[in-house]
C-alpha cells in the first residue's frame, strides 16, 4: 500500500523512555492526582451503553463558568492534542505554512506535517526567551503563513511570552493564532477573553491533563470566536469526548479548591527546585509551568536520577546534542525533595 508521502514521513511523537521508576517526573503530569470527586463520579456511571453527548454541553457550560466566558466559545476534545490537531485542520493543507517558534511542543510541526503543510519556526533567544526580535520575525513571516502556533507557557523551556508582546502579535497579524495554554493554571496569564471575541484571531487550547490531574482520561478544550467554535464542532469527530471523561471533567471542575491547592504547591516546589538546581551549579531555566528545564551535559543528572528510580525526560533541542537537556516535572512535595536530594 502506498501511503501519502507526508504521512510516510511522519516521525511520530517522542514519548517518554520506558524505564522502571518509583517517581515519574517525565510527562508534566499532576502526581497528586485529581479531586476524589472524580473517582466518585466515575464509579457512579451506569450508562456506558449510551453514546456520550456529542456537544458535551454540560461540560462546555462548566468550562464557560470556570473561564467567565460564554459556552458557545468553548469546544471540548479528547485532550489538548486533539484540539491542536483539529484546529490546525481548519487552516492547513498541502502548500500552506504553519508558523511557530523553536524549541517548542512537537505537536505543532507534527500536526502541520499531518496535513501536508510546512512548518517554519523562528528561533527563540539563546536563553529561550521570546523578545521583540521574535515578535518582529514572526510578523515578518506571518503574511505567508496560514496559521501561527504559540506555546505559552512553552514546553519544554518553561518560560512564557510576555503578555504585551503576545497582545501586540495578535493585534498585528490577520493570521489565526493558536495559543496553547496547557500550563495556564501554573502561570495565570491568558488571552482567553480575546479568543472569545467576535472576529478575533486568537484560539486558545487548554487541557485538564495537568493541574486537574486527568491525563489518562483525555480532556482538553478550545476557546475560540463563535464562528471558529462552530467550525470545530462540525470538524471534530462526533463522539470525541467519552461519557466517563465528561463525568470526570465535570467533577474535577466542581472541586476548584483541590486543583488550586495543588497548583499552588506545585509552583512553590518548582521555585525550590529551580533555586536548588541553580545553587548546585546546573544551568536551569526559570519556569512558569509545572516543570523545570536544565542543562545536563552528557545526561549525567538524568542518569543519576534514573539510577535512583526517578524518571525525568531528556529533551532534544535543535542545535544541541541529544543529551544536553533534562526536563524535570514537579511531582509531590515529597517527590520533589527526593529529586533535590539527588542533585
Ligand atoms: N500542549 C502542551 C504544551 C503540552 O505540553 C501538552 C501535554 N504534553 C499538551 C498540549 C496536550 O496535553 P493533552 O493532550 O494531554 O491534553
Amino acid at each position: 500500500m502506498k501511503l501519502n508521502e507526508h504521512i510516510a514521513q511522519l516521525k511520530g511523537y517522542p514519548t517518554a523512555d520506558k524505564f522502571e521508576y518509583e517517581v515519574g517526573v517525565m510527562s508534566n503530569e499532576n502526581n497528586y492526582g485529581p479531586s476524589p470527586r472524580v473517582y466518585e463520579a466515575i464509579s457512579a456511571i451506569k450508562d456506558v451503553n449510551r453514546y456520550p453527548d456529542p456537544l458535551a454541553e454540560k461540560l462546555r457550560e462548566k468550562l464557560a463558568k470556570y473561564n467567565h466566558l460564554p459556552s458557545e466559545n468553548i469546544v471540548c476534545f479528547s485532550g489538548g492534542d486533539e484540539a491542536i490537531r483539529t484546529i490546525l485542520g481548519l487552516f492547513l493543507q498541502p502548500g500552506k505554512t504553519l508558523l511557530g517558534h523553536a524549541p517548542t511542543f512537537a505537536m505543532y510541526p507534527i500536526g502541520a506535517q499531518y496535513y501536508g503543510a510546512k512548518y517554519d519556526a523562528v528561533p527563540l533567544e539563546k536563553d529561550f526567551s521570546f523578545t521583540q526580535k521574535q515578535l518582529d520575525s514572526l510578523l515578518g513571516k506571518s503574511a505567508a503563513a496560514s496559521a501561527i502556533a504559540l506555546c505559552n507557557p512553552n514546553n519544554p523551556t518553561g518560560n512564557a511570552i510576555p503578555l504585551p508582546l503576545l497582545e501586540k502579535l495578535l493585534d498585528s497579524t490577520k493570521a489565526p493564532v493558536l495559543v496553547d495554554e496547557a500550563y495556564y493554571e501554573y502561570h495565570g496569564e491568558t488571552v482567553a477573553k480575546r479568543a472569545a471575541e467576535k472576529d478575533g484571531n486568537a484560539i486558545v487550547v487548554r487541557t485538564l491533563s495537568k493541574a486537574f490531574g486527568l491525563a489518562g482520561l483525555r480532556c482538553g478544550y478550545a476557546i475560540a470566536p463563535k464562528e471558529i467554535a462552530d467550525a470545530l464542532l462540525k470538524a471534530k469527530l462526533v463522539f470525541n469526548v467519552n461519557s466517563v471523561t465528561q463525568a470526570a471533567a465535570l467533577a474535577a471542575l466542581d472541586d476548584l479548591p483541590h486543583m488550586r491547592g495543588i497548583a499552588e504547591k506545585t509552583v512553590a516546589d518548582r521555585e525550590k527546585l529551580y533555586r536548588e538546581l541553580s545553587s548546585k551549579g546546573y544551568a536551569a531555566y526559570a519556569s512558569t509551568a509545572n516543570f523545570v528545564l536544565a542543562q545536563d551535559a552528557g545526561g549525567v543528572l538524568y542518569q543519576k536520577l534514573l539510577a535512583n528510580k526517578v524518571l525525568a525526560r531528556q529533551v532534544k533541542i535543535p542545535g544541541f546534542p541529544p543529551e544536553q537537556f533534562v526536563r524535570i516535572s514537579i511531582g509531590t512535595t515529597q517527590e520533589n525533595e527526593r529529586v533535590m536530594a539527588l542533585l
